[in-house]
């Protein structure tokens, strides 16, 4: 009989799935007794799970729905999504039978990755293997989360999707919607209708998922985002803004995580500064709620309360009166 192969490759790491994952695992599920009520899905179907984060490992092989057993997921730090990449070569290369002059394999298999874009280790050679040993996947990439490097995704495939809120409720929503996908793909084969696996998320899942047709590129001497390290005038420990490009020049804040060490110069000093002008809106201090930083005459950052003129630095411990003016800031490497 021909198989229906789907694989979920999914990213595991802390910033992708760490708050959701019981929402993650409880969406597999979902989508498995979804896909045990579709007789076209029941017969067809079969499920494999690949994650990745430090490390990748296929949870489970090619199984069809009925067997198949959820399995648990676990959160490691880390997005090797290379290592993720080249798992899925080698099991879609072992797993799914190709139709030859003797037989008539498997249907193309349909793959769905989520992830937070942002890999950690060399991802570009196993993508385009994947390309040129299995051009007839149809791959689906959902980026996960406000940071997404979309660049990454849409080398991986044109159908990438960009979910921005990664909640419970979204990824319960993302599930639904992918077990939909496979049922249309399912029904279509089993109706004998012609056989399209080109199916577009966004109809299925529009207030969760954006399709992202087009990524903008990054200026020369831009980043997508930036991380700036500063300190806390009140009790003195360090913290990160992260900044985001959000025009193609200026940056806007995103968010500040406090930090359990400091930032060496060393690490400060790797990037070019950034203007001051370029970063926009107001920040806030994780520690006391300050809504204003400023740089001393030493060079570090301090954050300061907006109504007050006279302030210490955290750092070096000089005392001044403390005035608008334009300068550049070091960034580090986040
Ligand atoms: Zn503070
Ligand atoms: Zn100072």
């Amino acid at each position: 009989m021909r198989r229906l192969p789907v694989y979920l490759l999914i990213d595991t790491s802390e910033s992708m799935i760490g708050i959701a994952l019981d929402s993650v695992h409880a969406g597999i599920k979902a989508m498995m007794s979804a896909l045990r009520q579709n007789p076209y899905s029941l017969e067809i179907t079969y499920i494999s799970i690949i994650t990745f984060a430090d490390k990748a490992q296929q949870l489970c092989s090619l199984k069809d729905v009925f067997t198949f057993v959820v399995p648990d997921l676990e959160v490691s730090p880390g997005t090797s999504l290379g290592a993720g990449l080249r798992l899925l070569n080698d099991c879609l290369s072992r797993e799914v039978v190709k139709t030859t002059s003797e037989q008539k394999g498997d249907y193309k298999p349909i793959v769905f990755i989520l992830t937070d874009g942002q890999p950690t280790d060399n991802w570009e050679n196993e993508a385009a293997s994947l390309r040129k040993n299995h051009p007839s996947a149809m791959v689906y990439a959902i980026g996960c989360g406000d940071d997404v490097d979309l660049s990454v995704l849409k080398q991986l495939t044109d159908n990438t999707y960009l979910m921005e809120q990664t909640t419970v409720d979204t990824f319960t929503k993302l599930f639904v919607c992918i077990s939909a996908s496979i049922q249309s793909v399912g029904s279509s084969i089993g109706s004998g209708d012609k056989y399209d696996n080109n199916v577009n998320l966004t109809d299925l899942a529009p207030e969760v998922l954006e399709k992202v047709e087009e990524v903008r590129e990054i200026p020369k001497g831009k980043q997508r985002q930036v991380f700036i390290p500063c300190k806390c005038q009140k009790n003195k420990r360090p913290y990160l803004m992260r900044y985001r490009l959000i025009d193609g020049q200026n940056y806007g804040f995103v968010s500040s995580h406090p930090l359990n060490k400091e930032f060496t110069s060393e690490q400060s000093k790797k990037m070019p500064p950034i203007p001051v002008e370029e970063l926009l809106g107001d920040s806030s201090c994780p520690y006391c709620g300050n809504t204003i930083w400023g740089k001393c005459a030493c060079g570090a950052l301090l954050c300061i309360p907006d109504d007050q003129l006279r302030n210490t630095c955290p750092t070096c411990g000089l005392t001044l009166d403390y005035s608008v003016g334009s300068f550049s800031t070091d960034q580090t490497i986040g």
